[in-house]
């Protein structure tokens, strides 16, 4: 069995948002078809991937060094002992040949998305769901279907006043969601807790709201909405500072005791490791985001859970950045706490296969092969292109 070829595209999924830090007016993202030899239902079995918003394409470095290396390696080199699937790990291991340590935001994205690819890939030959598969190998046995969504929206936006974003947030509580998230810091201090006022106005009890500053913070300025956010029971407060400033995140635990997040922008197991090390972070409340299309893919986020489980860490603290379905089969097969949603953005990449319904804050991930793109129609007729 081989790897026929690997196509990848750069797609754009640009939207007139802005977070604290970026607008998302030009983003896009690279889009990964793996074509095996390997037929099921009479048909290649194709690994689909994508990485999620944030980082955009990443084509150049695909055709120059990730792809070619799959494709030049032996194919006897990238299957399992019993020959009878690809093995992630040696494929893996093949796109990192000639690569020096660190650095990983150089690369990261791009490995990461074709390695989503290849399990997508793997789990549609052994004709299981990716989140049954990584259950049966790494986990308990048992996947737990049913998993904790949040909706992630409250960006700053051209014309958006105060009735608009209540009717957003709203939106997101009548479908479904029992947690919703708003951007701080595109904004003053002021402003930015008269819009949580604002939504907190329209929660009931049961929901809560997420605040995240997209790392926009100098440590004076994170202390003061440390202060000011102390007065709410949000859900959490995300990414205050600098993501690689682990002394000012240890700082803020002085002046917010209530639960954190950060994470997403912390591309390897050895940069999570630096977090979990320096950060101050307490496992009993705050939350990591690791996104696995954005940091080396599932191969290196297995590696990561392992490195939490040393450190003390439940997967549960873990509620990845992305709003995508490869997120929600590593929460469904190895018990991760959730994942993040973008409801009305970033599509189709993001999202839930069709039917899939949000309720009471969770969704059950239906059986499908593979992560279960084919079970979302707008997204899978756009990977079908690519690999026609
Ligand atoms: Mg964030």
């Amino acid at each position: 069995m081989k790897i026929v070829e690997i196509r990848e595209k750069t797609v754009a999924i640009s939207s007139p948002i802005r977070n604290a830090y970026i607008d998302f007016s030009k983003m896009t993202l690279s889009l990964v078809a793996v074509i095996t030899d390997v037929i099921r239902d009479g048909k290649p079995v194709i690994g689909y991937g994508f990485n999620s918003n944030g980082r955009y394409g990443q084509g150049t470095l695909m055709r120059e060094r990730f792809i070619p290396r799959i494709l030049e390696a032996d194919s006897q080199d990238l299957v399992n002992d019993a020959g009878d699937n690809f093995d992630p790990d040696k494929i893996w291991a093949s796109m990192f040949t000639n690569e020096k340590p660190g650095g990983h935001g150089e690369r990261s994205v791009a490995i990461g998305t074709v390695d989503v690819a290849i399990w997508d890939a793997v789990a549609k030959i052994e004709e299981k769901p990716l989140f049954q598969l990584l259950a049966e190998r790494y986990g308990n046995g048992k996947p737990e279907r049913r998993v904790f969504v949040y909706a992630a929206g409250g960006y700053y936006y051209p014309g958006q006043d105060h009735s608009k974003l209540k009717d957003e947030m709203r939106s997101y509580i009548d479908r479904g969601y029992t947690v919703v998230k708003k951007k701080i810091g595109g904004a003053s201090l002021e402003e930015d807790l008269k819009r949580i006022d604002s939504i907190l106005s329209v929660l009931q009890d049961g929901q809560k709201l997420a605040v995240d500053a997209n790392g926009r913070f100098d440590l004076d300025t994170a202390i003061a909405y440390s202060k000011a956010l102390s007065q709410y029971d949000l859900f959490w407060y995300e990414e205050p500072g600098d993501p690689l400033d682990f002394e000012l995140q240890a700082t803020l635990r002085n002046y917010y005791d209530k639960p954190m997040a950060t994470g997403e922008d912390l591309f390897s197991m050895q940069d999570a490791r630096n977090l979990i090390r320096y950060g101050g972070l307490r496992p009993d409340r705050d939350w990591l985001q690791f996104d696995c299309a954005l940091s080396y893919g599932l191969v290196e986020y297995l590696r990561t859970l392992e490195m939490l489980r040393q450190h003390g860490w439940s997967p549960s603290r873990c509620i990845p950045h992305g709003g995508h379905q490869m997120s929600l089969n590593i929460a469904a097969g190895l018990g991760l706490g959730g994942n993040e949603s973008y409801p009305d953005l970033f599509q189709p990449y993001g999202g839930f296969p069709d039917g899939v319904k949000v309720e009471d804050g969770y969704v059950t991930l239906p059986d499908l092969p593979g992560i279960g793109f084919e079970g979302k129609r707008d997204l899978i007729e756009e990977m079908r292109k690519l690999s026609a």
